[in-house]
């Protein structure tokens, strides 16, 4: 068995995660590049687990939530 399919990142269509395609997860160098584009515009956000964005906008329980920081 080959060719996993996976939902392109950029657009939602079917991808085949395979080695002869280039581009995956993507489904086209045009979908990679407008990804890479939001990356480097920030437009685009991952949640991950040591963003420090995430510990700013998340208050820990027992702590008031002062001091916050939502200017964005
Ligand atoms: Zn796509």
């Amino acid at each position: 068995m080959k060719g996993r399919l996976v939902a392109c990142p950029q657009c939602g269509r079917n991808v085949v995660w395979d080695a002869a395609n280039r581009y995956r997860p993507f489904c086209s160098e045009r979908c990679r590049l407008i990804d890479l584009g939001a990356w480097a515009n920030e437009n685009y956000r991952i949640p991950a687990p040591d963003s420090k964005d995430d510990f700013e906008s998340a208050p820990e329980p027992g702590e008031p939530p002062t001091a916050r920081n939502d200017e964005r």
